[in-house]
């Protein structure tokens, strides 16, 4: 259930509904506004009286909510969340409300020189967060799995030397502290969506993380991710649409567009879509990019290349740099519509 608090109501009376919500065993999460605080209590049900939480001093109404994912939902947090990528050794980079990002690079970090020059092409277009995996989850485990630390070494260095903040795809728990040390995010690939210690795991952290939706999970299984990781109480969340099986087969996955609608009713916070996995081939990536941009999506995540044919993984789908460039130029005019710039 969420307490709402009446408007301006001393933090004092904040603190004794809290109070409150922990003494009954219940976890108490703030969202604070500009003019209200909403408190969420997150426990088992019936631990708690409603009726007593709102004969509290300045608290306005006392609201079950019924969706089963809470601090995700739009009634604990009524306006967009705005996440925080960054800070320290590159500056903070939003995501959310008037903020949209490009996330772009190699889907996967080969050796130092190609970062190197993907890296300055996608800095140069305007991507603001530099992606690049160190552990790949490929379908066979014969491909390419990726540099491992090694890798994590050679993004965060190129990170910082181009004042960028970065992201990697964690794939197991045992890797979080490990990538924690070296990432500004985490990427939490669809193929490890639902799971749920890596979710807690991440959720124990301070790092923020972008949950790509599961190949074949529905919007409230993703919501349900993305639960996990708050009720731990990590507040960078951002969601990310890459595509999810359907019965179409002319393409990779389907990018669900009508999920970017969907997620923003629902929820407070940031969605990106991710056009290169849905499409697998480069030539339909803009398109979907700017479909995805127009739904009212807070930025998009782009593989980008400069020598495609020789990729180790994804190349078929990367963008060469000068189509990306053409591309960023039209996603900003979409992200203007929505008022949003990258
Ligand atoms: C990736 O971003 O390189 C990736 C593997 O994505 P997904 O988990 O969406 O397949
Ligand atoms: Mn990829």
């Amino acid at each position: 259930m969420i307490v709402i608090m009446t408007s301006h109501a001393p933090r004092s009376s904040v603190d004794n509904v809290v109070k409150q919500i922990e003494a009954a065993g219940c976890k108490a999460h703030l969202s604070e506004g500009q003019f209200r605080t909403i408190i969420g209590c997150v426990g088992e049900e019936g631990s708690i009286d409603p009726d007593h939480l709102a004969s509290l001093t300045d608290v306005e109404k006392v609201q079950p909510i019924m969706k089963p994912y809470k601090l995700a939902s739009r009634e604990f947090h009524p306006a967009d969340s705005v996440v925080e990528v960054g800070g320290g050794s590159v500056p903070v980079v939003k995501i959310g409300g008037a903020h949209a990002v490009c996330i772009a690079g190699p889907c996967t970090v080969e050796d130092r020189e190609m970062l190197d020059i993907i890296s300055q092409h996608v800095k140069q277009g305007g991507a603001t967060i530099l992606r690049g995996g160190a552990f790949k989850p490929r379908t066979s485990p014969y491909s390419f799995q990726g540099h491992g630390e090694d890798a994590l070494r050679w993004l965060r260095a190129k990170g910082d030397e181009l004042q960028m903040p970065v992201i990697t795809e964690v794939m197991d728990t045992r890797q979080v502290a490990m990538i924690e040390k070296y990432t500004d995010m985490f990427q939490l690939g669809a193929r490890n969506m639902q799971n749920f210690d890596l979710l807690k795991e991440i959720g124990k952290t301070r790092k923020p993380v972008l949950i790509k939706r599961g190949l074949a999970a529905t919007v409230k299984d993703w919501l349900l991710s993305a639960e996990y990781v708050l009720s731990q109480g990590n507040r960078g969340v951002v969601l990310c649409e890459r595509g999810i099986k359907t019965f179409e087969d002319s393409i990779r996955y389907t990018l669900d567009i009508t999920s970017v609608a969907v997620v923003k009713t629902w929820s407070h916070l940031p969605i990106v879509i991710d056009p290169s996995h849905a499409a697998g081939r480069r030539d339909w990536v803009g398109s979907i990019a700017l479909a995805g941009m127009a739904a009212g999506a807070d930025g998009v995540m782009i593989e980008v290349h400069h020598e495609p044919a020789i990729a180790k993984c994804d190349g078929p789908q990367a963008l060469l740099p000068k189509t990306f460039d053409d591309l960023m130029s039209k996603l900003r005019v979409v992200a203007g519509l929505w008022g949003k710039a990258f």
